[in-house]
């Protein structure tokens, strides 16, 4: 038998030191700004608390979850900093082309860089005047080994500018903060931040996000969100039910832009499509896309080919079974 006083000061010692290992690593946080966006690039300042010991090794990937080849990203980042805890920068080495390595940073590191980008896909990303259309493993250099470290990210507009993100990142404290449960969440979260159109619709307890950035007009967007709602009605329809999304909604990222590439990319809580077409006169084809990534939402996203899990940023993921996925997918 233990006696009460016992259990109650055992309960008094555990609960401090639960907190504490709770409390061991914070979250990693990104923020993006976008000072000079006719110049197409962006600033990302990168703050990495409780790093440990060891050396810090910063990779950009080489891949994007859903593509399947190899891509050069880290070619686009330029003006990379390391800054240790003692606030003095660290000098980096350089393994090859995609890793930076900083030693002696003292536990914690901020990193500072550059990224230009002026391709509006689901790929790669656009900086410029009209908007930042980001797909994250062609944004964000990661450190090995802090995958599951939970992330924050903040957004700046250019100055003068309203911009709005959309995103399938979960919401934060205020309307430009955003956060990620580990590293995989985050390079499958692309992000649209400019002058977006929101529509938003609900069947049963699911709600639907329709983000668009296009240059037709309101009642061409309400026209085309109503038949967007058929099509997530109907699929649901073929599924029986929708699946439970994170964040708490699915969103459509879409950009409708003269300067777009015809682009679907689909991702677990969203899809982002990209099309030189305006819904006044492409609907028909911009309707596919939509009735297509959406699809994927169950087949590929929930109903998962084996082989690329989990995906390697690092590089190409090749797979013989993609084809169950894509050529069932309507
Ligand atoms: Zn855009």
């Amino acid at each position: 038998m233990i006696h009460r006083r016992a259990v109650a000061t055992l309960a008094v010692l555990l609960v401090p030191l639960a907190a504490l290992r709770f409390q061991a690593a914070g979250p990693l946080q990104y923020r993006f700004s976008f000072p000079a966006p006719a110049h197409h690039w962006m600033q990302i300042d990168v703050t990495l608390p409780d790093l440990g010991d060891g050396p810090l090794e910063l990779h950009m990937s080489r891949s994007s979850p859903g593509r399947y080849s190899i891509h050069d990203f880290a070619k686009n980042v330029y003006d990379l900093h390391v800054v240790g805890k003692d606030g003095k920068e660290i000098q980096t080495t350089r393994p090859d082309a995609e890793t930076w390595t900083a030693a002696g940073h003292g536990g914690a590191a901020t990193v500072h860089y550059k990224v230009y980008g002026d391709r509006v896909d689901g790929t790669y990303l656009a900086v410029d005047e009209t908007h930042a259309h980001l797909n994250m493993p062609a944004a964000i250099v990661w450190g090995r080994g802090l995958d599951d470290r939970a992330l924050t990210l903040t957004f700046t507009p250019p100055a003068g500018d309203s911009w709005q993100v959309a995103t399938q990142l979960h919401p934060g404290s205020t309307k430009l903060e955003f956060t990620a449960p580990n590293l995989q969440y985050l390079i499958d979260s692309p992000v649209e931040f400019g002058p977006v159109a929101f529509r938003q619709f609900s069947v049963g307890d699911r709600t639907f996000r329709f983000a668009a950035h296009h240059l037709g007009t309101d009642k061409e967007l309400d026209g085309f969100v109503g038949e967007v709602e058929k099509i997530v009605r109907q699929e649901g329809a073929i599924f029986g039910e929708y699946p439970a999304y994170e964040p708490g909604f699915y969103t459509f990222l879409a950009d409708y832009l003269p300067y777009a590439r015809a682009d679907g990319m689909e991702h677990r809580n969203s899809t982002v499509m990209t099309s030189a077409s305006a819904i006044a006169g492409g609907r028909q084809d911009l309707l596919d896309t939509v009735a297509h990534e959406f699809f994927h939402g169950w087949n590929v996203e929930r109903i998962r080919p084996r082989s690329p899990e989990p995906f390697d940023l690092t590089r190409p993921n090749m797979s013989d079974q993609p084809w169950p996925a894509e050529s069932l997918t309507p």
